[in-house]
């Protein structure tokens, strides 16, 4: 479970991105995930703010979410018991 918040501004409201913690314990050693057409190099630099105005950010709507997964393929075979063979004729044949 990864810890997802969103990368609020104070002035505007302006979600810059989100900050996803992959323990899912803090926001610690988080790492910025920038909002579509937002610069993150501001971010680099160790300063977090807004994206459009420049003004002071919070984390908002604070979630857990699951990590991306490929889809799990159950296998549906019964365990200990071989496939019984089956004569070909059946199915087959008609009667009448
Ligand atoms: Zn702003």
């Amino acid at each position: 479970m990864a810890l997802v918040g969103d990368v609020k501004c104070y002035y505007c409201g302006f979600v810059s991105g989100e900050m996803v913690s992959p323990t899912g314990q803090s926001f610690k050693n988080a790492t910025f995930r920038p909002a579509a057409g937002v610069d993150s190099t501001p971010v680099q630099k160790g300063a977090l703010r807004c994206a459009r105005c420049g003004g002071p950010v919070f984390l908002d709507d604070v979630r857990t979410e699951k990590p991306a997964q490929p889809p799990f393929v159950f296998e549906r075979e019964r365990p200990g018991r071989p496939r019984r063979a089956r004569p070909a004729s059946v199915g087959t044949t008609r009667a009448g």
